[in-house]
């Protein structure tokens, strides 16, 4: 029997890789490292009642390395899908540190310890779409290996982004990095509904949706497939969950889909200038459908979830009854004055959160013209993808097996830097080479972490507490053929966050 160690399993994509993982007929034990709430107790007793004695669950927190240890102690495999996530990692910054980045170093320092070099667990790393930050139709589709922008004060992207970078650099002989779309889960409209947090959803932008079930069952594929050795080109690598064709869709239609539940839209509830109009993430992928051929784990697209959700909470319905102009009142206004809303920043002086979501409007857009969705060649654009590939800087038609130190030149070039090492083994992409960002910082990276990845200079562009992606795009071309699709050339700030205080400042070159 394989022993799987999984965080996060109460969380809304935790739930489901434990049914479907623990529906394989394949013998997996799972252990779970819970908090010691009631929450994840409840949920402990549930578990413990269904499945008995195939499950080993314990209480504690990532954050603590001596429960890393015990959780992964003589595991196969290691799921680490715990995360602090928004609207709760906005509204406690220190504690998203912790848990995503300083919790991830846990996990993977334990799995150190435990194992025995090459044949330490399998580390299976969720990582997320903000890590990419804001897109909108000006790009709407991206890949792996698309640079990584995090949107301005977004704590939760860059705490995801660091801790993935430490997988990546890590001495882990098998490890996996997926990056985890919005995810379409059971008690979404409940959680949404209660933060100001839904008006940092632009209209605009686009989103390709995963959902808890079917990230659930890529999980249990991922690993009967492994137990069958029928991995291949799998480990060491990065890529985009994503439900495909059928999950393409952009905020404003998820909203109206969501709020036709309930008898109303969009239009009937909001005004337009309520939600940002950048700064958020999200985004159509050209390559989710790599993991869908490797798994064939997609069984919902957006329309299917809707109608299962629709099903699942008839109780919903009854809101039909009340006029739309009620619920606007009682439901959606309220949320305005939360203090994660960008009217709440706009009332309160944040200027440096209204301008990172607004620009220079400062107010928001107040018509319903220009949504992406209604425009006339919305379909033209989803269905042609390869039109908006950006450029990674270097021969991409190569197989990697090809890639040399000249593209290694070429790529960090494209990033307004060098490539130190003067030479490497051809088509070896783990074995780390030395780069120099333009501000002369030196740092050892693998060309995997470069070239695929996405990932530069750590110490200039992996934010943690200030973003400086306007002085960044002047000098990387990399960054500057997406950032300047919602930024102007003008724009030089420099946007801090410290104890929960967020601040901007204009710097001088
Ligand atoms: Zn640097």
């Amino acid at each position: 029997m394989r022993t799987v160690a999984v965080t996060g399993a109460s969380g809304s994509m935790g739930k489901e890789t434990v049914k479907y993982i623990l529906s394989s007929d394949k013998g997996f034990f799972l252990r779970m490292l819970l908090l010691n709430t009631p929450l994840d107790r409840r949920f402990a007793r549930k578990i413990k009642r269904r499945y008995g004695d195939r499950t080993e669950i314990f209480f504690g927190d990532i954050r603590c390395y001596d429960d890393c240890l015990k959780l992964t102690k003589n595991a196969d495999y290691v799921l680490h899908i715990a995360a602090l996530i928004p609207p709760k990692a906005d509204h406690d910054e220190e504690r998203t540190r912790q848990t995503n980045f300083d919790g991830t170093v846990n996990m993977v320092n334990a799995v150190i310890e435990n194992g025995k070099v090459g044949t330490e667990a399998k580390f299976i790393h969720i990582s997320t779409v903000a890590t990419y930050g804001n897109r909108d139709e000006k790009h709407p589709w991206g890949r792996v290996g698309d640079p990584l922008l995090t949107s301005m004060y977004d704590v939760y992207g860059t705490s995801k982004t660091r801790g993935e970078r430490y997988v990546l650099e890590s001495p882990l002989q098998n490890w996996v990095i997926l990056r985890q779309s919005g995810i379409l889960y059971d008690n979404m409209l409940m959680n949404n509904i209660k933060d100001g947090l839904m008006f940092h959803t632009c209209w605009n932008v686009p989103i390709e949706w995963a959902t808890a079930k079917d990230s659930g069952i890529l999980m249990r594929n991922i690993l009967e497939k492994d137990v069958e050795n029928q991995t291949k080109n799998f480990w060491k690598r990065v890529f985009n969950i994503g439900d495909g064709e059928k999950a393409r869709t952009t905020g404003y239609e998820t909203f109206d889909d969501g709020f036709k539940l309930i008898g109303g839209s969009v239009k009937s509830f909001f005004k337009p200038e309520w939600n940002a109009t950048r700064n958020f993430h999200c985004m159509w992928y050209l390559d989710s459908d790599e993991l869908e051929e490797m798994f064939h784990f997609r069984t919902q697209g957006c329309s299917d979830f809707w109608s299962w959700f629709q099903s699942r909470h008839k109780i919903y319905g009854i809101a039909r009854i009340l006029p739309p102009a009620l619920i606007k009142t009682l439901a959606i206004k309220p949320l305005l004055r939360n203090n994660n809303s960008p009217k709440y920043w706009q009332k309160h002086g944040q200027t440096g959160r209204v301008f990172a979501c607004y620009g220079k409007s400062m107010d928001g857009v107040k018509t319903w013209d220009g949504l992406f969705c209604e425009r006339a060649d919305y379909e033209e654009i989803k269905g042609s993808g390869e039109k908006y590939r950006l450029d990674h800087g270097y021969d991409e038609t190569k197989p990697t097996s090809e890639l040399d130190i000249a593209d290694m030149k070429q790529a960090a070039a494209f990033r307004g830097g060098q490539c130190l090492t003067e030479s490497m083994t051809k088509g070896d992409l783990h074995s780390k080479l030395q780069w120099q960002c333009h501000n002369g910082h030196t740092f050892f990276s693998s060309p995997y972490t470069i070239l695929k990845a996405g990932h530069w200079c750590p110490e200039c562009c992996l934010p943690d507490r200030e973003w400086n992606f306007d002085s960044l795009a002047k000098k990387i071309p990399f960054y500057a053929q997406i950032w300047y699709d919602s930024h102007d050339v003008d724009e030089n700030y420099v946007y801090t966050i410290e104890n929960g205080v967020p601040s901007h400042r204009e710097f001088h070159d």
